[in-house]
């Protein structure tokens, strides 16, 4: 395990108002990464990979969640592909990985590869824990406890995923005054 930067991920996925049309189910189409300097708290850069899903469809209840459109996604990579991009160029297996809540761990636990190593950190929960507040709260309410300005476009990966890492990189900084 390599402790040096993490990886703070955000995943978008195909949705509905309710539940999936017949023989569809939820996959990832968008996979946001922001790089983060363990030693600085800086963010390095944050990087945005479309993924084409292949048994389910982007409804307009997900672009207008999302803005992402059937079209855009279409140009994206599979997902394995996606999968080995994340090894290769952000050496995923061997980081610590960061999201916000268990739900996109889960994701990829579904999709049946998963990109990652063993080390796993919950920033919804690390966030609750690290205040003392007396449940988890959304990113959106995080960011403004936080005094964070909520940059880009939410519920876009990349964006959430800088969003992110402001906010882990807040907390192991104040551990450090
Ligand atoms: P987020 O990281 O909050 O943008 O959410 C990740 C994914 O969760 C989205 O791409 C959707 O697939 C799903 N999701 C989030 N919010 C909703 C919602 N209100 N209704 C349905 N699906 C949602
Ligand atoms: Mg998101």
């Amino acid at each position: 395990m390599k402790l040096d930067r993490l990886l703070v991920v955000d995943v978008e996925a195909t949705c509905w108002e309710g539940d999936p049309p017949p023989g569809e189910a939820s996959e990832i189409i968008e996979i946001g990464v922001c790089e983060l300097d363990v030693a600085t708290g800086e963010r390095l850069g944050k990087h945005s990979v479309l993924v084409r899903p292949e048994r389910s469809s982007v409804s307009a209840f997900c672009t207008s969640l999302t803005t992402l459109t059937a079209e855009q996604v279409s140009g994206g990579v599979t997902y394995v592909e996606a999968c080995a991009l994340l090894r290769k160029e952000f050496r995923s297996r061997d980081r610590v990985w960061a999201s916000y809540g268990d739900y996109d761990r889960k994701q990829f636990e579904r999709q049946g590869h998963y990109p990652f190593g063993p080390r796993h950190v919950n920033v919804k929960t690390l966030f609750a824990l690290s205040r003392a507040l007396p449940r988890e709260v959304g990113l959106a309410e995080a960011l403004a406890l936080a005094g964070l300005p909520l940059e880009g476009t939410h519920h876009r990966g990349d964006d959430d995923a800088w969003n992110i890492a402001a906010l882990f990189g807040g907390i192991l900084r104040s551990t450090r005054e």
